[in-house]
């Protein structure tokens, strides 16, 4: 049955199909991190769909709640009709925002993918500023529909200006820490203060706080309050994609409390559906342009995913998840820079909190005088993540080259788990070198 079904699924699925083909397993059954494949094999899965799953695959509270809704006989399917379900998932939110947003929030329901809520973003910054061009960032990603596709690098329509987002191992000016996000910083004001860039009135800006498809860039806190200040001056409105960086993933609930900044819009999907469909766009009020119909969607009243979102919110807030997620991101990022010293290979260990990546190199190919990190490595990548599945480990790889391996595991990762993760991460990467 396990072969039959991954050949019919390959044979009637879309060639774009990505992680099937990385990963060749049917899973049936998951509890937490593991998951178990149709030949009864098991796995650590630190892919999370795509860190979607915040608190691991099939938590007893969100299954409590997704039944609850079932057994009260309450509607499944009401368009964007006020339920009790919606109100808690709401509330539950809005208690998580940061303060300042808090405060003065409005919230569109979007649906059901976050590539839907940064279209929505996106429309709400060109409808309340009547400007149309849109700032985003080098290595973004903010999914695959049009729009969000433009700002991702795509070229589909949206006048998008890209413009360098900082990072010390592939610094866009070759410098790196402070001086290279300054410098990255200035990049943008000069482009906004020169007439002829073309884009002097932008209608908003969008970045993700760690960049996650991008290769697992965090953004200097420095330069986030630099963009805070940018905009705010120029009253353009700061978009922040925290689709994958939410709910506790980076060690604050929200990724933007690192920096403190308070930005104008919110784009929020994954794991605030608690592993069912749901995307949002949370926003300042008096960004509330939109007409009644202004802005549609049959799905974006998903009862089972917001009550199992409200479950996830409230659970990773009362038990403080996101900073256990900041401790045993730190120690297990401590014990990957060992692999890093390790073996030249790994040419980076970065991230925050439980969102990790180690960037594969191949120092051999390094010419002596060249400045800067030795070129990507993504078939040692791609040799990696296949014998991590070998050993019962399920890891993303990201970045441009793709020769970023990610660990999303989920924030409920207990320390022995760690552990695992990290051995069989280890033999690994030796298998793998040798
Ligand atoms: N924004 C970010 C930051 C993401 O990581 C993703 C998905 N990886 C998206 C948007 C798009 O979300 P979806 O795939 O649900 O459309």
């Amino acid at each position: 049955a396990f072969e039959g079904i991954l050949r019919r699924q390959s044979a009637r699925e879309s060639a774009a199909r990505t992680y099937a083909r990385a990963l060749p397993i049917v899973p049936v059954r998951a509890r937490g991190l593991t998951i178990e494949g149709a030949d009864g094999r098991r796995y650590l899965d630190c892919l999370s769909g795509a860190g979607t799953l915040a608190l691991g695959h099939n938590h007893p509270v969100v299954l409590e709640a997704i039944r609850k809704v079932l057994d009260s006989g309450a509607p499944l399917h009401v368009l964007d009709l006020a339920t009790p379900v919606k109100d808690t998932f709401t509330t539950e939110l809005f208690r998580t925002l940061p303060p300042r947003l808090a405060d003065r929030a409005r919230i569109q329901f979007c649906g059901p993918a976050g590539t839907d809520a940064v279209e929505a973003a996106l429309k709400l910054v060109r409808t309340a500023t009547g400007r149309s061009d849109v700032l985003a960032f080098t290595g973004a990603y903010h999914g695959m529909t049009a729009g969000a596709l433009d700002a991702s690098g795509g070229a589909t329509g949206v006048r998008v200006a890209r413009l360098p987002y900082p990072q010390d191992y592939r610094c866009p000016f070759g410098i790196g820490g402070t001086r290279g996000a300054e410098l990255a910083a200035r990049w943008t004001e000069n482009l906004l203060d020169d007439p002829k860039s073309g884009v002097p009135g932008p209608a908003g800006m969008i970045l993700e706080p760690v960049q996650g498809e991008g290769g697992v860039i965090p953004a200097p806190d420095d330069w986030l309050r630099r963009m805070r200040e940018i905009t705010a001056a120029r009253s353009i409105p700061l978009i922040a994609d925290e689709v994958q960086t939410g709910v506790g993933r980076t060690g604050t609930f929200w990724a933007v409390e690192h920096s403190g900044i308070t930005p104008d819009v919110m784009v929020l999907s994954k794991a605030i559906g608690g592993s069912l469909p749901l995307a949002v766009v949370v926003y300042r009020d008096d960004l509330d342009a939109w007409g009644p119909g202004a802005h549609a969607g049959t799905f974006r009243g998903n009862q089972l995913a917001m009550a199992a979102g409200a479950a996830t919110l409230s659970y990773v807030r009362e038990n403080r998840l996101a900073e256990r997620a900041a401790v045993l991101g730190a120690r297990m990022l401590g014990q990957l820079q060992g692999l890093a010293a390790e073996y030249a290979c790994v040419g980076d260990v970065r991230g925050r909190g439980l969102m990790i990546g180690l960037e594969l190199v191949d120092p051999a190919a390094e010419a002596p005088t060249s400045p800067g990190p030795p070129p990507a490595a993504p078939e040692l990548a791609a040799d990696v993540q296949r014998e991590c599945l070998r050993r019962g480990l399920i890891v993303e790889l990201g970045g441009r080259h793709s020769s970023v391996v990610r660990l999303l595991p989920p924030l409920t990762l207990t320390d022995e788990q760690a552990s695992a993760v990290l051995d069989r991460l280890a033999d690994a990467l030796a298998a793998a070198v040798h």
